[in-house]
């Protein structure tokens, strides 16, 4: 069936819901008298995401469902009316059956629960309060999932091509909806938007026209193809004009402000991070952890001064004397050539170490591969983990390095004094093991498909943030006040972040004032905190996450020793921890310390 407004109308979509209603009333009247409610909620699930992907179809295919593949969803108003219209029913459906038995359900699915429940509603946020499709133009992208059609073989070339193909007959109607949601967009959205469509066009009039031309199609179709990808470049290309033309016009009326406000910011937050503190107690903690760090750091530099300044007095100023310790430490990197050598060296050497130490569950049975990044998506982070989705946990897991002998020398120079020798071993725990590809390969493992799929942002940064400190603390590196000195460096970025993202949206903090900060608290380079700020009038509350996710895991950790005394064990801390999936921290304290 296809959901689109033409094809899909508001009786199809009542049909459609009364079938789920329908199954459920039939599973009470056949089952009531087992009052298992664990299983009707465990077959709910699965009616509820099958229902779900009909309304977010992108997002299905992001999680590995293909069969969305050739259907665009159109932006229109029309749509996210059905959407709400979808969510609310859903909603009352889960409040009818399940809300007042709660308790019933194990925390497992207590959790998925909320989950499901929360997620509805921060969808509402976005469409009803948020509004992001009336200000921010770069979210009408097609390119994206068109590039990862084009590159995942999850069907023959041909199929996919014919997938892409029929997803384009919609663009037209889809820039149409585009042009017609959005009001007054900020400048900086704006200017995004037109930077990353002029970027896909070498998509469509290069790489799918190449792989329509390597495939074996029959002519008539490679033709109709080929028609196919100009037009949707000449539509998106309109889509740009049009973009640039208004430009001029809302320079007048004055571009909506990028900066979210207190009342937003906070309702983002919690629709988010669901963190367990609020927007103004992670701002106060984030404050002083720069405080202690700012300390350690000290510390550190005053130890290893004369090792790098034999022959120079100890500066006055404790913040210069640390970025000068740090300058002679960020020349000790390996050359552009052995990058990705050296990082695929490393990750046996952090497997080895967790399971001596026995500091957590490691499968050693599927591998990370790590490799060089794709052509096409190089340029971007130098090293990030690309995962397989929820449905296809079979996959391969890619530790996606960038070959750095293919960057312009200069470029390649300053990402290496970045990612020396020590930034890169805590860049590795935090990306490989035991970071994000460790905590996934548990998240896989856990039989819930709802937490790996609504999966929380806060809680997988703050894993991956906390395993540096874990990983520190037991030994790695003996102790290197080099290596301490590195992450904590490392560590107030994330802490920076959050008051940076804080002080910008709520408290109208300048860009002077934001690249003070970030260079001479957060002793970053002028061009990483130029990229910071273009950051943080882009996105809200996400640079937040690392820290309240870190903070969080480390505040149990801490907790649960102090309850558990000296039962408390860290690999059972850190196993069970990992076996909730993905779940917000909060929910996952809930359950562990049993409240
Ligand atoms: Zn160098
Ligand atoms: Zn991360």
């Amino acid at each position: 069936m296809l959901f689109n407004h033409k094809i899909f109308n508001k009786k199809n979509y009542i049909l459609f819901y009364l079938i789920n209603f329908l199954l459920l009333i039939n599973l009470y009247a056949n089952n009531i008298n087992n009052n298992s409610l664990d299983k009707y909620f465990e077959q709910y699930k699965n009616l509820f995401l099958e229902e779900y992907w009909r309304f977010n179809h992108d997002e299905a295919i992001y999680n590995g469902r293909y069969e969305f593949a050739s259907k665009l969803e159109i932006p229109c108003e029309y749509n996210n009316y059905l959407k709400l219209d979808y969510i609310n029913h859903t909603q009352e459906l889960l409040d009818h059956y399940f809300k007042y038995n709660l308790n019933l359900l194990n925390s497992n699915n207590q959790s998925d629960f909320k989950l499901m429940y929360d997620h509805l509603n921060k969808t509402r946020f976005y469409l009803t309060q948020y509004k992001n499709h009336e200000w921010d133009p770069s979210i009408y992208n097609i390119a994206d999932l068109i590039g990862l059609l084009l590159n995942t073989e999850y069907n023959t070339l041909e199929s996919r091509l014919l997938d892409i193909k029929n997803r384009l007959s919609y663009i037209d109607q889809y820039y149409a909806a585009a042009k017609q949601n959005l009001k007054i967009p900020t400048k900086e959205h704006t200017e995004l938007a037109i930077n990353q469509l002029e970027g896909s066009y070498h998509l469509f009039n290069i790489n799918l026209i190449n792989k329509i031309n390597e495939s074996k199609l029959y002519e008539v179709d490679k033709y109709l193809l080929m028609q196919s990808a100009y037009n949707a470049m000449h539509t998106i290309e309109n889509f740009v004009n049009w973009l640039k033309s208004k430009q001029i016009e809302w320079e007048q009326v004055g571009y909506k402000n990028f900066r979210l406000g207190k009342e937003l910011y906070e309702q983002k937050f919690n629709y988010e991070i669901n963190s367990s503190y609020t927007v103004d107690e992670l701002f106060i903690k984030a404050l002083e952890e720069k405080q202690v760090l700012h300390n350690k750091m000290s510390e550190l530099a005053q130890k290893l001064w004369f090792k790098y300044y034999p022959s120079i007095e100890y500066p006055k100023n404790n913040l210069q004397a640390i970025k000068l310790v740090l300058d002679k430490l960020a020349l000790d990197h390996v050359k552009p050539a052995e990058f990705v050598n050296t990082v695929k060296q490393q990750i046996p050497q952090l497997s080895e170490f967790v399971i001596q130490k026995d500091l957590l569950d490691i499968d050693l049975s599927k591998p990370l591969v790590v490799r060089e990044t794709p052509e096409y998506i190089r340029g971007i982070a130098g090293a990030s983990i690309q995962n397989p989705g929820p449905y296809d946990k079979e996959a391969n897991t890619y530790y996606n390095v960038d070959p750095l002998d293919t960057y312009e020398p200069e470029k390649a120079e300053s990402l290496l004094r970045e990612y020396n020798n020590y930034m890169l071993r805590i860049l590795n725990i935090h990306e490989a093991v035991p970071g994000h590809y460790t905590q996934l390969v548990h998240s896989n493992k856990s039989p819930s498909l709802i937490k790996a799929i609504f999966g929380n942002g806060s809680m997988i940064e703050g894993w991956a943030v906390y395993s540096e400190r874990m990983m520190l603390e037991e030994g790695y590196g003996d102790h290197s006040p080099e290596l301490w000195l590195t992450y904590y460096k490392w560590n107030l970025r994330s802490v920076i972040n959050t008051i940076l993202d804080y002080s910008v949206h709520v408290l109208d903090m300048d860009k002077d004032s934001a690249i003070k900060l970030l260079t001479m608290e957060g002793f970053q380079e002028l061009q990483e905190a130029e990229g910071k700020w273009r950051r943080v009038t882009l996105t809200q509350v996400q640079l937040a996450s690392y820290f309240n996710g870190y903070k969080e895991i480390y505040n149990l950790r801490e907790e649960l020793k102090e309850k558990m005394g000296d039962s408390f064990d860290l690999k059972s801390f850190h196993n069970k921890f990992l076996s909730y999936g993905s779940a917000p921290v909060k929910v996952i304290r809930d359950i562990m310390l049993d409240v």
